[in-house]
């Protein structure tokens, strides 16, 4: 058994038996750590007595077998060392920071590690403590988890053509945007607005990245292979559309239609 200390945040905890939960943590040093919490359920330990709820960020002690990389870790010690408690104020900074520890536990490997992407989920849970708008933060989190994974789309050329001109309809299958041209060549493409593209394109999210964050959000939940849970609840009207668009994309796939 090999015993590590890494700095980590708090993105799901999940039953594992009655007194005892899987929890997921995103570490700067190691990448994604599922770790059990034994005696977690019950309020006598004191082990973990300063709590441990999502969104925690803090100093996390484990232990795990060397020989198999795939195993549980064991949670030997937790010390939260900060408190976002304003993402509590709010139920839409709430559900900002917990959509960005939702796509980051789907879709980053176990011990595959980036430490800009724990700086990024960091400086995103920062901002959205403190935002009245967490549109801007989440996009830029988005497009860092999507880098990291090297699963970022290509948004300034065509992907069948590599012309630049006419981009019109984004691909998720294809990774990518794809011009007028060559539109008639494929079926799953989602029109994008000029806006839109514009704050893809420049990878600096403005204001009105709502575009931005829905189009991100159907290029995610392709890669998760199903819809990010509060997606639903971060866009208005306009966007709600290519929200469900990609919940009803991936229902077909799933069931082979
Ligand atoms: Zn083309």
């Amino acid at each position: 058994m090999a015993t590590l200390q890494d700095q980590a945040i708090a993105l799901r905890r999940l039953d594992y038996s009655e007194t005892s939960q899987i929890v997921v943590f995103y570490t700067r040093e190691h990448g994604k750590i599922r770790a059990i919490a034994k005696g977690i359920k019950r309020s006598t330990k004191t082990r973990f007595s300063t709590g441990l709820d999502i969104l925690d960020i803090g100093f996390i002690t484990v232990s795990r077998r060397i020989e198999s990389s795939d195993s549980l870790s064991t949670l030997t010690e937790w010390k939260q060392s900060r408190s976002l408690s304003g993402l509590r104020e709010s139920l839409h900074r709430l559900y900002g920071a917990e959509y960005a520890a939702e796509i980051t536990a789907y879709l980053t490997e176990d011990w595959d590690h980036h430490d800009y992407l724990y700086d990024a989920l960091i400086e995103s849970l920062n901002t959205l403590n403190g935002a009245e708008e967490p549109m801007e933060a989440l996009v830029r989190y988005q497009m860092s988890l999507l880098t990291a994974i090297g699963s970022m789309p290509v948004f300034n050329a065509c992907v069948a053509c590599r012309r630049t001109d006419q981009l019109t309809h984004f691909s998720s299958f294809e990774g990518g945007m794809i011009c007028g041209r060559c539109l008639p060549k494929f079926n799953e493409k989602h029109p994008v607005s000029e806006p839109t593209l514009k704050v893809l394109q420049q990878l600096v999210p403005s204001s009105g990245a709502e575009g931005a964050f829905a189009l991100l959000n159907y290029h995610i939940a392709h890669l998760m292979g199903k819809a990010p849970r509060l997606a639903q609840h971060l866009v208005s009207h306009g966007a709600k559309q290519l929200v469900r668009k990609s919940e009803q994309s991936i229902d077909r796939r799933n069931s082979g239609i």
